[in-house]
C-alpha cells in the first residue's frame, strides 16, 4: 500500500529541508509548496492525504489557507506555527486544522503527529463504510442512535449534557477540539459561563469514563486550547 501523501507549506528552507528529509528518510511521499497561494494550488491538484502547514506565510494568512482548503475537502491539516500564543492554535482549529506542532519541534513528534492524523483519517473511511451508529473505542462504545454508552460492557449513567459532550468528542476522534468549538456544539454559544460548565462537566464525565481520572487514557486535555478523545488500542 501506498504511504501517504504529504505536502509540506513552510517558508523557511532550513525547517523546510528539515521536513522533507524526515518525510523521505519515514518513505512517505512529498510534494512542497513555499507560500500559500501554491500550497491551495498543490492541495488541489495533487490532494494530498495530509498538508503541513506553516502558519506564518510570506503571502497570506495561514488560517485563510485552512478556510481556503476546508472549503472544498477534507483532506488532514496540521499546523505549524513558530508562534505560541494559544490564539493562533485556538483560530487555526476552529478554522478546520486537525492538529498542530509548535516550533521548535523534534522530528519524532512530526511523525508522531501524520500517524495520529492519518489514524483519523482511516477511522472516518472505515466508519464511512460501515455506516454504523456506533462507535468503538478500546472499551468504550457509543451508541449514537440509542443514546446508550458502555465501558467494558457496564452501561455508563450519562446525564444529557456528558452525553452530548462524549458524542462530539468521539465522532471527532483523533482532533483537538478548542473551547469555543466545544461550547457551541452543546451549548449553541459560547460564553464565559459556558467555559466554566464546560470544564465541570468534562470532569464529572471523566469520573465516570476514565478508570483513573487523575491520568485520563480516552481524553486528553491540551491546556489553554481544548479536549481530544484519542485513539486507545
Ligand atoms: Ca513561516
Amino acid at each position: 500500500m501506498n504511504k501517504p501523501l504529504i505536502l509540506a507549506m513552510e517558508d523557511d528552507a532550513p525547517i523546510r529541508n528539515l521536513i522533507v528529509t524526515t518525510l523521505k528518510t519515514n518513505d512517505y511521499r512529498y510534494r512542497t509548496a513555499t507560500n500559500g497561494g501554491q500550497a491551495i494550488l498543490e492541495a488541489s491538484t495533487h490532494s494530498p492525504d495530509t498538508v503541513l502547514l506553516d502558519l506564518g506565510l510570506p503571502d497570506m494568512d495561514g488560517i485563510e489557507v485552512i478556510r481556503n482548503i476546508r472549503s472544498w475537502s477534507n483532506m488532514l491539516i496540521i499546523v505549524i506555527s513558530a508562534r505560541n500564543e494559544d490564539q493562533d492554535k485556538i483560530e487555526a482549529l476552529d478554522a478546520g486544522a486537525d492538529d498542530y506542532l509548535t516550533k521548535p519541534f523534534s522530528v519524532e513528534e512530526l511523525l508522531a503527529r501524520i500517524r495520529t492524523t492519518q489514524r483519523r483519517l482511516s477511522f472516518m473511511s472505515s466508519e464511512m463504510l460501515t455506516a454504523g451508529s456506533v462507535f468503538e473505542n478500546g472499551k468504550l462504545r457509543v451508541d449514537y442512535a440509542s443514546g446508550c454508552a458502555t465501558l467494558d460492557g457496564q452501561e455508563l449513567h450519562l446525564t444529557p449534557i456528558e452525553f452530548k459532550l462524549l458524542c462530539l468528542l468521539s465522532k471527532n476522534v483523533g482532533k483537538v477540539l478548542t473551547h469555543t468549538f466545544i461550547t457551541q456544539n452543546i451549548w449553541g454559544q459560547s460564553w464565559d459561563s459556558n467555559m466554566a460548565s464546560l470544564r465541570v462537566f468534562m470532569a464529572t464525565l471523566r469520573k465516570k469514563l476514565e478508570p483513573t481520572p487523575d491520568s485520563p487514557q480516552y481524553i486528553q486535555t491540551h491546556i489553554g486550547v481544548g479536549y481530544r478523545m484519542v485513539r486507545v488500542e
